[in-house]
């Protein structure tokens, strides 16, 4: 008796383990096999700062031809030495409209420093015309954290104030997410992440339905317009790019 058991135990062994390697070989051949993943499309990323290959150019120093005015078909900022300027005339709208994106903006506040707190160098990146990542002159220049320069405005202060000195050049680098209505009413959150200088400032923060106060469109939506905000200070844009996601 205990020879047969002897004998038994590992035969059934080997015998399931040959069922094992059978089954196993079997599935990665049949439909069940894990698909290849797709090659990565090729994206040449351009010069530092971009515009990389694939990107959709809103503004490249030479006109205003992608954008219109908040009051008037026509924008009526400045454009002087490949440099668009705000204007108390209004702030501008991209003719396109964008869903979930990644964006990249470069602006600059006027070297010559005036008024302070929320009244220095003021203006606005709106994705969808709803959703504000503030622009503000925070360089030695206290206000609200929620309300300070790279701020979600009114929702979420920045990380960090990585602000540089007035005048000087400055990049937001977007990634978006669009909040969306979902079957049962509510509302899934979208997101934002932002780096400011190439510095983390915005770290996946939900967006949930309500737009910024006194943004000017309202509502959910699927897309909507690029929004660079007039908010009676001077402020200088370049480089405007923006890549669907
Ligand atoms: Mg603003």
């Amino acid at each position: 008796m205990k020879a047969t058991s002897w004998l038994s135990t590992p035969v059934s062994l080997l015998a399931f383990a040959g069922l094992v390697l059978v089954g196993s070989s079997a599935s990665l051949t049949g439909a069940d096999a894990p698909k290849p993943d797709p090659e990565p499309p090729v994206v040449d990323p351009g010069p530092v700062g971009g515009p990389p290959s694939d990107a959709i150019v809103l503004f490249d120093g030479k006109d205003l031809s992608q954008f219109r005015g908040q009051r008037s078909p026509e924008p009526k900022w400045k454009l002087e030495n490949g440099v668009m300027e705000t204007t108390p005339q209004g702030g501008i709208f991209s003719k396109e409209e964008f869903g979930d994106c990644q964006l990249h903006v470069e602006w600059a506040a006027p070297s010559v420093v005036k008024g302070d707190g929320q009244g220095r160098g003021n203006s606005g990146v709106y994705l969808m015309g709803r959703y504000e990542i503030q622009v503000l002159d925070c360089y030695q220049n206290k206000t609200y954290p929620n309300g300070q320069c790279g701020a979600f405005y009114g929702h979420n202060p920045p990380l960090v104030n990585v602000c540089r000195k007035p005048g000087e050049w400055q990049a937001y680098d977007i990634i978006f997410h669009v909040p969306r209505k979902q079957a049962d009413g509510t509302v899934k959150s979208g997101s934002f992440t932002v780096l400011q200088n190439g510095v983390l400032i915005q770290d996946h923060i939900p967006v949930g339905g309500e737009p910024t106060t006194a943004a000017p469109l309202k509502g959910l939506a699927e897309k909507g317009p690029l929004y660079l905000q007039d908010h009676g200070n001077p402020v200088c844009f370049r480089n405007v790019w923006i890549r669907p996601l």
